[in-house]
């Protein structure tokens, strides 16, 4: 008899993990951790991590953010259940104000080069091209990345961004 081996088709994603809130930079190691613990989810790269002036809803604290290029056998809208699992794990509650202060915010960013707009997921995400807190920790993995919509690549998309003030500064991380 001949030995059957599963094979299992995984994809590659881009994430952005971010916290404000509590201990900024255990929250964001624990939740890649926790994110990665069962292997439907391998981290492949982690960016270094920095610390970003908040954008939108400016009355807050800075955010610690980092960027993770995963390879994933979770589907997107699977890969989303897992993601919101991981937050509220860490305490997070629903609500609260829009771009608001959080324990712990994980976003898809890329699934290869899918292109989806449901009431619960936009992939590519939807500000992605406008926040450096998500372009340069994902030029830090890989530059040339493209975003399948607007045909460039994450470089590219970053140095549209100069002149734009959103402070980013590097974070030290041991973890
Ligand atoms: P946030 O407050 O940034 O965590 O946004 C969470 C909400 O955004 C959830 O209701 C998600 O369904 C929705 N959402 C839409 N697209 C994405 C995406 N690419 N990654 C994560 N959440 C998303």
């Amino acid at each position: 008899m001949t030995a059957e081996r599963e094979v299992v088709d995984s994809r590659w994603a881009f994430l952005s993990v971010g916290a404000n809130m509590g201990d900024r930079l255990g929250n964001c190691c624990q939740g890649i951790a926790a994110l990665c613990a069962d292997g439907a989810v391998q981290l492949v790269a982690r960016s270094p991590f920095y610390e970003s002036a908040p954008v939108d809803y400016l009355d807050q604290g800075w955010f610690i953010n980092a960027a993770l290029k995963i390879r994933t056998i979770l589907a997107p809208s699977d890969l989303l259940i897992r993601l919101q699992s991981v937050q509220a794990a860490a305490g997070r509650k629903g609500g609260g104000v829009r771009f608001g202060p959080r324990i712990l915010d994980l976003d898809i960013i890329l699934y290869e080069d899918l292109v989806l707009d449901s009431p619960v997921l936009t992939i590519p995400h939807p500000r992605m091209h406008k926040r450096r807190f998500v372009l340069q920790p994902m030029c830090d993995i890989d530059p040339m990345v493209m975003h399948p919509v607007l045909g460039r690549n994450v470089q590219s998309l970053l140095e549209q961004l100069n002149g734009d003030a959103q402070a980013l500064r590097p974070w030290p991380c041991d973890c």
